[in-house]
């Protein structure tokens, strides 16, 4: 829980809830979606929160996964984490490339300079994985993936590519290469941007393969579970978020319809929201410090994200109900977050698959500790 944080947790927690507070204030009528981006952006680098995520050879603070969360989770009570611009962008795999890979792309990437995208998921009639062969020094790359989050405005994609006798590994495609094509660019619900691509003989230098090849599964599933914690904190902040939203709500019909306490049947579901935001928050907590003590959490990290991310999914969608057909206009709160839960149930592993992850992790691997 957010309990027993030292002074300088704290610190991070108070700056966070302050940074939230005014990108909340942040007026959508009036300005456009870029630049509340880069309004948060400004805010969030004055706060001192923006670098958080950061290493610290490049300015950033290096925090620690606990660290993370209680910023996450304090944005969220304000219902703005899961905006862009408030951290800075992550190494990520690309911390693990070749120096060629990261003098090229890992500084302009930290600075904002250019843009990357993350690519495993594929069609589902694709057939046969996106692979590759070697050609001297070259890996020719074909296959497709299907949903690559800013893959109109990437300068490249970190690629899961079956590598034929290697087997599967990370590679580095940049977008403007022949043989790279955005086959559809769309929307989501949650109001974030993807592109589908394919490749055709694409060329690329054997040091684009980030890591050892034949290790790319192990380094995509470091990478996933990293976004996998962070959508768990987003969401405990944002199930406070909606929790308060309707106690305010709550107090405001009782006061001018009823005497406090006559509507128990909303209290009871009310309750029964505060019972799942504070189970999700705890388990998140307990798992960002068990990622500190560089334990195998990996299974705990599975927990906490399908915890958070469907508690907060069940309790938004009461909350609406609670708060009847007004919280379903677009720019609500409550239809803003709505939005945002129903996607992170599938994003990063869907509920059903991680749920398959966590009984093999105990049943056939012996790990797990839940
Ligand atoms: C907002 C958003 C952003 C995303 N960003 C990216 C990105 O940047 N890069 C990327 O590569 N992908 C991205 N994805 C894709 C995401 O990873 C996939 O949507 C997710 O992994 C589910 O895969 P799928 O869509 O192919 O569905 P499927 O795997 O086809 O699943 C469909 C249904 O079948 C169920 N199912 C599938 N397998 C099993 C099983 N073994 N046991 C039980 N049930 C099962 C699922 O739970 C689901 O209900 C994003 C998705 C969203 C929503």
């Amino acid at each position: 829980m957010p309990d027993f944080l030292n002074d300088a947790q704290r610190d991070i927690q108070q700056r966070a809830h302050s940074l939230g507070r005014r990108v909340a204030s942040l007026n959508a009528d009036t300005l456009e979606a870029h630049q509340i981006e880069s309004e948060t952006r400004a805010l969030s680098k004055r706060a001192g929160i923006f670098f958080l995520s950061q290493p610290a050879e490049f300015g950033g603070t290096d925090a620690t996964s606990l660290e993370m969360t209680i910023a996450r989770d304090a944005l969220g009570t304000c219902g703005v984490s899961h905006l862009p611009g408030l951290f800075g962008p992550a190494p990520g795999l690309l911390a693990q490339a070749s120096e060629q890979v990261r003098n090229k792309f890992l500084k302009p990437y930290l600075a904002g300079e250019a843009k990357g995208g993350f690519g495993f998921t594929e069609p589902s009639d694709a057939g046969r994985h996106t692979w590759a062969t070697y050609e001297g020094d070259e890996l020719v790359i074909n296959g497709q993936k299907s949903y690559v989050t800013g893959g109109s405005q990437a300068d490249f994609v970190n690629t899961l590519v079956e590598v034929e006798d290697v087997g599967p590994a990370m590679v580095l495609i940049e977008t403007n290469i022949p043989g790279v094509e955005i086959t559809r660019r769309f929307g989501s619900i949650d109001g974030t941007h993807h592109a589908s691509f394919s490749f055709t003989d694409v060329r690329v230098p054997r040091e684009h393969i980030i890591g050892d090849a034949g290790a790319g599964m192990k380094r995509a599933l470091d990478q996933v579970n990293a976004v996998r914690m962070a959508i768990a904190a987003d969401s405990v902040g944002l199930c406070h978020f909606v929790c308060d939203h309707v106690a305010d709500h709550i107090h405001r019909t009782e006061l001018s319809t009823a005497a406090p306490g006559t509507n128990q049947a909303v209290r009871v579901q009310f309750g029964h929201m505060r019972a799942q935001a504070y189970s999700a928050r705890s388990a998140v907590y307990r798992t960002a410090r068990l990622v500190d003590a560089g334990d195998n959490a990996v299974n705990e990290v599975m927990t906490s994200k399908i915890l958070a991310t469907e508690a907060l999914g069940s309790l938004t969608d009461v909350a609406i109900q609670i708060v009847g057909g007004e919280a379903l206009a677009d720019l609500h709160p409550l239809a803003s977050v709505f939005r945002r839960a129903r996607a992170t149930r599938l994003a990063e592993g869907s509920t059903e698959v991680l749920h398959g992850n966590i009984a093999r992790g105990y049943l056939d691997l012996q790990l797990g500790r839940i």
